[in-house]
Order: structure tokens, then C-alpha cells, then sequence
């Protein structure tokens, strides 16, 4: 039911859904996260993402487009939140002047999602209202600071810092959804677009629902040279990503997107323990069968 409110709310504004495949040459966004498979005489590995695809689709002037499909990440995690194999749910929109306007549409969409879960199967389920609290990294660090909880890595959030902030963020507006935005370059890849103000961060944010994230988004950037250039600023070899560069060559609008995981919504909603839980077989590090 959270999936059908959701897609109403794509079909209804104007949103076309595509389907990407799983099987790449490369692996998508790099990284030591992916699945390698054997594939003929050749190796072959699974996507972590239709990301790529999904610009491909901005560039061909489709506009909006959603897709929903599986994820592979081959993260050796032990944690209740961390699948192998989910489904995501993900969405890029062209004609935005900023990464405020992806969280926009992230809001209608869920509030969409939640009012059917609450027509349909769960009437006490409470429905988020829109203009969720959105704070940047750096002040969300200086709230938990104050609140004497100092994490690890000075531009993330570690999950105690996520469950905390939070919970300060439901005590002070009533909102289970809180957006952090701007995050430092560091930790963002290198297709975030960069405020001109403040080439350090990123126009990207995250979205925490009863303090676990359940979404990364971001602007992207569109223009060819700048996106080369940020390649090799963070060690991507501009020839290994050469077709995803071309996509921009002939001129993109500016567009953004977002990655989202149902299997953690489903999980808060229902305050389970973990997504194996929300998930029907799931796919861990230990579990392949059934
Ligand atoms: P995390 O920091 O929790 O590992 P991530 O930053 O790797 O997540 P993204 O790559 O941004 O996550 O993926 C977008 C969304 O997909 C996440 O916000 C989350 O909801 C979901 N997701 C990511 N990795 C997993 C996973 N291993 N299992 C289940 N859902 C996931």
C-alpha cells in the first residue's frame, strides 16, 4: 500500500517509470561495494544503482522519471539495516533550481505513500505533514555538540548521532522526518553538484525517519567539464566513466535526484527490530536460501 500511494503520486505529477538493467560492464559508482559475476568469457557486475541510467534519462529530456528495482551492495554488514539485495525506489527530476526542490517532491511522495498505508490497512498510522524540518550537517553537529554527543567522523552522522538528532528534532517540531542537508565533499561522490558559494559542500542531503536514513539525494551536476574535473578530484578515472560523461555533452538541464529504501520505511513504520523484518526473503552476508 506504501508503494501504491507512492506511485500514484509519480503518475499523477507527471513522473514516467523506467526500468534499468542489472548486469554492467563496470561497476556503477565504484567503491569496493559491488557484486562481480561471471558473464560468458567475460566479468560482469551487478548494479548498485540505476543512477546512472536515471541522468541518462535527464539528458534525453524525459524530465521525471521513477524506477523501482533491485539494488545490490556487497557491504559486509552485520547491522539491522543493511541488505545485500533490496528494492530501492529512486527519482530524478529535470528543472530545479536547487536540491530544495528534490525534498520537496520527496514530501508529496511520502505524505502520498503514508495517506494510503492509512486509508487502507493502518488508521492509526500518523501521516506526515508537508515542510519537513530540513538542517544542514554543520548545524545538526552543533545541536548534538550542545547536547554532548560528539561523533566520530566531523562531516557524518554515526547511527547514535542519527537517532539522537532525531529525537531532538521530534521534541522541538513533531516531525519523525528531519533532512540534513550539505554535506562536506568528502563523503559525497563526485557527481554532487557543489554550492558556488561553498565549494566544500554539496547541494545533497539525506533523509532520517525516526532516526535511521532512508534516503540520499542530491542536485547533480550537469556540466560536462566541471563533472570531469570533480571525477579525477576524487581518483575516478574520467576514461572509466567516459559513456556516463558523454551523456552531458550535448547539453543537460539541471537536474536532481534522490535513492530511496522502502525495506527501512516499511521497518520504522512498524517499529520492527530489523529489515529483515520488513523484507520478504531477505538477502544478508549470511542468508541465501530460501
Ligand atoms: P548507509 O549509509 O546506511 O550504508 P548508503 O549511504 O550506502 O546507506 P545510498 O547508497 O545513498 O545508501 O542508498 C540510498 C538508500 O538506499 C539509503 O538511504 C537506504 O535507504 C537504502 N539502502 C542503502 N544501502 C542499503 C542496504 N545495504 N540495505 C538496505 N537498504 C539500503
Amino acid at each position: 500500500q506504501l508503494e501504491k500511494g507512492v506511485r500514484d503520486h509519480f503518475l499523477n505529477n507527471g513522473y514516467m517509470q523506467f526500468y534499468s538493467p542489472s548486469l554492467m560492464s563496470a561497476a556503477s559508482e565504484g567503491g569496493s561495494e559491488f557484486f562481480k559475476v561471471i558473464y560468458f568469457e567475460r566479468e560482469a557486475f551487478l548494479a548498485q544503482s540505476p543512477q546512472f541510467y536515471k541522468q541518462m534519462a535527464m539528458a534525453s529530456g524525459f524530465e521525471r522519471v521513477f524506477a523501482v528495482g533491485p539494488v545490490f551492495r556487497a557491504e559486509p554488514s552485520f547491522t539491522t539495516r543493511h541488505l545485500t539485495e533490496f528494492t530501492g525506489w529512486d527519482f530524478e527530476i529535470s528543472y530545479i533550481d536547487s536540491h530544495h526542490d528534490v525534498m520537496d517532491q520527496e514530501e508529496l511522495m511520502l505524505i502520498s505513500g503514508f495517506q494510503n498505508v492509512k486509508d487502507t490497512i493502518m488508521p492509526d498510522l500518523e501521516v506526515p505533514k508537508q515542510g519537513f524540518p530540513r538542517i544542514t550537517m554543520s548545524e545538526a553537529k552543533t545541536k548534538l555538540k550542545a547536547a554532548g554527543i560528539n561523533g566520530e567522523k566531523e562531516h557524518d552522522l554515526s547511527p547514535e548521532e542519527e537517532r539522537a538528532i532525531s529525537k531532538m528534532i521530534k521534541e522541538e517540531t513533531g516531525h519523525d522526518f528531519v533532512f540534513i542537508t550539505d554535506y562536506h565533499i568528502s563523503i559525497r561522490p563526485f557527481y554532487h553538484m557543489r554550492h558556488t558559494d561553498n565549494p566544500e559542500l554539496t547541494k545533497s542531503f539525506d533523509l532520517l525517519y525516526k532516526g535511521i536514513e532512508i534516503t540520499t539525494g542530491a542536485q547533480r551536476e550537469h556540466r560536462p567539464e566541471i563533472l570531469e574535473k570533480q571525477a579525477i578530484e576524487k581518483g575516478v578515472e574520467p576514461d572509466s566513466i567516459r559513456d556516463y560523461l558523454n551523456f552531458f555533452k550535448y547539453g543537460c538541464l539541471p537536474h536532481g535526484g534522490v535513492g530511496i529504501g522502502p525495506g527501512r520505511i516499511v521497518m520504522q513504520m512498524l517499529g520492527l527490530e530489523s529489515i529483515n523484518e520488513s523484507t520478504y526473503l531477505p538477502r544478508n552476508v549470511k542468508r541465501l536460501t530460501p
